[in-house]
């Protein structure tokens, strides 16, 4: 039976930057992912956020950035506004094969986690294939929460944005900025990230039930003139329900979109996914280095990650609550027009919440609103 120090199960982003961290780290690791090939099947918009790309890797010279945006603009019936946010538009196959290259020889494509036990002295990994045992078990399979409830790990009933989209041929919309669409009619959004001259990454996600996503998205480009020809489509959730109830027990720690580390108003979550990689991954490095493998060592796992971006978790929370209320009751107009450009960077990108948006969403839960 295979033995090693730690197993990665799952290969986005998440797992994939953990397993750097293992292998820079001289760590006995191996990941795991039911795919078939690293960064494929495509299932998101493609977009991070500049500066913290440059903090993990140095610079945007790469050939999977395919195009840099300065600004958002956010579009509700004739009305239209913008604000500053420098992202970067990739290509997410790419990058995760790029993500992969320093690791590979560690990695099990096409290898299922069934389950997993927690003994005294070790998990039990119960794949597809075979039993993987491991001193820790790192968690990063996106949204399958399987796991994460059976060790009591998930708090509430979870709230998804379902979605629908693919890569467009389009060319008719600013290159240079990121597009966002809302509709009184849907709680989400269509977004329009354009990749290069020709094409486009979109797609419409929403959490109002009974929908179906795409005759949706076809009628909102149609309603919003927006000339588009899919050229592959994809498919996939994103939880807007704010990080689980706990991210680590014995021998197990929880990241990215497992962990529901998403800013839940927008459904950003690379950034986080790479960060959260990060963090756990030095927790297991740590953990093995100490020989100490309980909850309350793994335990400052979260700590790092809530100093890391909490805050912004918080704000993607209120965020979301907000649309969901201003939706409701037809106020969705004024929620996109009423903060200054400052302020709705600030909401989204660093996570500052401003002070009307803050009075308004704590009378939303007293009132019993939100
Ligand atoms: C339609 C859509 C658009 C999005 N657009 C954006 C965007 O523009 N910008 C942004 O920042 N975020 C976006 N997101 C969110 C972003 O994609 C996720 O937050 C991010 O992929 C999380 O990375 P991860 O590594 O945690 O999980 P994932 O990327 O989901 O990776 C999980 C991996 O685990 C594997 N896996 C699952 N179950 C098992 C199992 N049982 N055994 C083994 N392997 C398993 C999967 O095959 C997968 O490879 C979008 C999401 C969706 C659905």
């Amino acid at each position: 039976m295979d033995s090693y120090d730690v197993v990665i199960v799952g290969l986005g982003p998440a797992g994939l930057m953990a397993a750097r961290v293992l292998e820079k780290n001289n760590i006995n690791f191996l990941g795991i992912d039911s795919k078939k090939e690293i960064g494929l099947p495509l299932k998101c918009g493609e977009g991070i956020r500049e500066d913290e790309f440059i903090k993990f890797f140095g610079n945007t010279d790469f050939k999977f950035v395919r195009n840099k945006v300065k600004e958002h603009v956010v579009h509700h019936k004739n009305f239209k506004r913008s604000f500053k946010a420098d992202f970067l538009q990739l290509d997410r196959p790419d990058f995760e094969k790029f993500l992969a290259g320093p690791v590979k020889d560690s990695l099990r494509l096409r290898t299922r986690c069934n389950n997993i036990n927690i003994k005294n002295n070790l998990v039990e990994i119960k794949t597809n294939k075979e039993t993987i045992n491991a001193k820790l078990v790192i968690l990063s399979c996106g949204c399958d929460y399987k796991i994460q409830k059976k060790f009591n790990l998930v708090k509430k009933k979870q709230t998804f944005f379902v979605c629908y989209g693919g890569i467009y041929k389009e060319s008719k919309l600013e290159r240079d900025k990121f597009h966002a669409f809302f509709d009184d009619e849907y709680m989400g959004y269509l977004w329009v990230f354009p990749k290069d001259k020709n094409t486009s990454n979109i797609g419409f996600g929403t959490v109002n039930k009974g929908i179906n996503v795409k005759e949706t998205l076809t009628a909102l480009l149609k309603k919003y003139g927006i000339d588009a020809k899919q050229i592959s489509p994809y498919a996939g959730i994103i939880s807007c329900s704010g990080p689980i109830k706990k991210t680590y027990s014995n021998r197990l720690l929880v990241c990215g979109n497992s962990a529901n580390q998403v800013y839940a108003g927008t459904g950003e979550g690379i950034y986080y996914a790479l960060e959260s990689g990060i963090l756990a991954a030095k927790t297991a490095v740590k953990a093995i280095r100490n020989n100490n493998y309980t909850e309350n060592f793994l335990k400052t796992y979260e700590k790092t990650w809530k100093k890391s971006f909490g805050k912004l978790m918080k704000a993607g929370m209120i965020f979301f609550d907000l649309q969901s209320l201003a939706t409701k009751s037809n106020k969705l107009e004024y929620l996109l027009k009423k903060p200054s450009d400052k302020e709705l960077s600030q909401f989204i990108v660093d996570g500052k919440v401003p002070l009307r948006a803050r009075i308004v969403w704590i009378i939303g839960k007293i009132l019993n609103k939100i």
